[in-house]
């Protein structure tokens, strides 16, 4: 008896010793799933203390640099004319960029000057070929065959195919709704979804109502300069001669005020019109 009992208490004890020795062997072992990260990974020294995250004031020094960043499209609508190589001169001697929205009507006659542009490091952006809104805006195949035309052009002059675009009248214009219910609903659709890119703008030097003045075009625009992205609508037909006299003055008021310059690209952030067509 005294035998048997020594036996069953030693294979007892050893069966508690591999039970106690697997139990605290599995405290350490943690089941991960494919892909997971064990949390040990994660935490080897739970005891450690853990580094506090970096407080708001140190990381003031990043935070305003966004909050104060100032940036200034110039945009030119309508063009090319005479006036685009004046305004080319003015932004040479400035040194400072800007996105030319070309149209057809006169882009035969002045292909040195639109090369130029591109040349001297400007953006040569799409605006219509026919700039005639009723055409435009009466069916998308009209809207979508002037913008291929215009597009040729454009290609055939700078080696490039553009695909910043610029609506004529804007996105938000309403004289759409009179040839086609919901047509720029569509047109700007089929732009996203096609790799176009369209700007319309936030701030207006309104050159392209009636007459202004130099001095009206200047403080319309420097008036409505603010923190971030400036878009600025002007215009380079041959009417608009004002506006390149006006151009000197603002490009100094904002270099003066911490603005920087800049062209429009397919990274640029994008400024669109609320729709209403
Ligand atoms: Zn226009």
């Amino acid at each position: 008896m005294d035998n048997k009992l020594k036996i069953i208490s030693i294979i007892l004890g050893t069966f508690l010793i591999i039970i106690f020795v697997m139990l605290s062997l599995n405290k350490n072992v943690e089941i991960v799933e494919v892909g997971e990260i064990p949390k040990s990974f994660v935490n080897p020294n739970t005891d450690l203390p853990i580094k506090e995250p970096k407080k708001p004031e140190q990381t003031k020094n990043t935070i305003p640099s966004i909050v104060s960043d100032k940036t200034i499209y110039l945009t030119f609508d309508d063009g090319p004319s005479y006036l685009t190589n004046q305004i080319l001169d003015i932004l040479k001697s400035e040194n400072v960029v800007a996105t030319f929205f070309v149209i057809g009507r006169s882009i035969d006659n002045y292909t040195d000057t639109v090369k130029r542009a591109y040349d001297e490091g400007h953006q040569i952006a799409l605006h219509s070929f026919s700039h005639d809104y009723k055409y435009i805006y009466s069916a998308d195949e009209n809207y979508f065959d002037d913008l291929n035309k215009i597009k040729t052009k454009v290609y055939n002059i700078i080696g490039n195919n553009s695909r910043i675009i610029r609506l004529p009248g804007g996105s938000s214009n309403t004289v759409s709704k009179k040839y086609n219910e919901g047509i720029v609903t569509r047109i700007t659709n089929k732009l996203n979804e096609n790799d176009y890119y369209y700007f319309d703008w936030n701030v207006d030097s309104g050159d392209a109502s009636g007459k202004l003045t130099k001095d009206q075009i200047y403080h319309n625009t420097v008036s409505t300069l603010h923190q971030g992205q400036n878009i600025i609508l002007m215009h380079d037909t041959g009417a608009k001669k004002t506006t390149v006299e006006a151009l000197p003055n603002i490009i100094k008021y904002a270099k003066e005020n911490g603005y920087t310059f800049a062209k429009i690209n397919k990274n640029t952030r994008t400024t669109h019109h609320h729709i209403n067509n």
